[in-house]
């Protein structure tokens, strides 16, 4: 055998643009979660911008726990300066066109990512998905409790590093439909608490990329927040 022979390109295993991390466990999308990533991923829908609103949204959302648990448990809080102060930061890197966003509030364990990301159907999906294979308006979707999915308008892979005060920070990933991966990550930044998406925008969504373009829709959509949002990009 002449060791020396090329290995053929054509043979050679490519590796996908996004591939999940070493070691992540992976796991299937439940079939209706399926088909709504389908829909999304591959859609022509034009006002896409409503991501944004559903991320920001659910992030209020997670706020809103913590700031209720504290209430009673002020312990819940923690003890560092970030992990005291609510809010919401938003930032990007522009040559990657990674947009990410990231909470204080009160994070998800790892049931929790497997319950309310993936595996198990909530309850509107179902009745989404039909509006939607109608031609109905996609961004009445937070309405059906399936918000989060919105995300893939723009995104060809996202992560979901998460952490609760129960449990250690995970990672979730996801291409869309098909399976996610899930892996403990104790190598990555520690957010202290919260989560942090990071939102691999497709080639043809770069806008969000865009300081001016992200501007306008941060303010659009905290109008009725009542947290702190910061967006830090450059000066134009
Ligand atoms: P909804 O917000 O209507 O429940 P979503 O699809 O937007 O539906 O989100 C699904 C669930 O995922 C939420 O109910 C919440 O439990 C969890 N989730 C999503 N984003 C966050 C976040 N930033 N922090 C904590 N939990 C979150
Ligand atoms: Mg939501």
């Amino acid at each position: 055998e002449d060791d020396a022979t090329p290995a053929s390109n054509a043979t050679e295993a490519v590796a996908p643009v996004h591939a999940f991390r070493k070691g992540a466990e992976t796991m299937q999308f439940q079939a209706e979660v399926n088909r709504l990533m389908d829909i999304l991923i591959n859609s022509l829908y034009s006002n896409k911008d409503i991501f944004l609103r559903e991320l920001i949204s659910n992030a209020a959302d997670a706020l809103d726990k913590i700031r209720f648990l504290a209430l009673t448990d002020k312990s819940q809080l923690g003890d560092t300066e970030e992990s005291q102060a609510l809010g919401i930061r938003i930032w990007v890197d522009e040559e990657r066109r990674v947009l990410s966003i990231r909470d204080s509030g009160v994070g998800m364990t790892r049931q929790d990512l497997v319950n309310n990301l993936g595996t198990v159907a909530r309850s509107g999906t179902s009745a989404f998905l039909e509006q939607a294979q109608r031609g109905g308006d996609l961004s009445l979707i937070g309405q059906f409790g399936v918000g989060f999915y919105s995300v893939y308008l723009v995104a060809d892979y996202v992560e979901v590093v998460t952490k609760h005060n129960n449990d250690s920070q995970w990672v979730w990933e996801s291409r869309a439909s098909g399976d996610y991966a899930l892996s403990a990550d104790e190598d990555g930044p520690q957010l202290g608490r919260g989560t942090q998406i990071n939102i691999h925008l497709k080639p043809a969504c770069e806008e969000y990329a865009r300081p001016d373009k992200l501007r306008e829709l941060v303010q659009r959509y905290s109008e009725f927040i009542s947290f702190p949002i910061s967006l830090q990009v450059e000066k134009t």
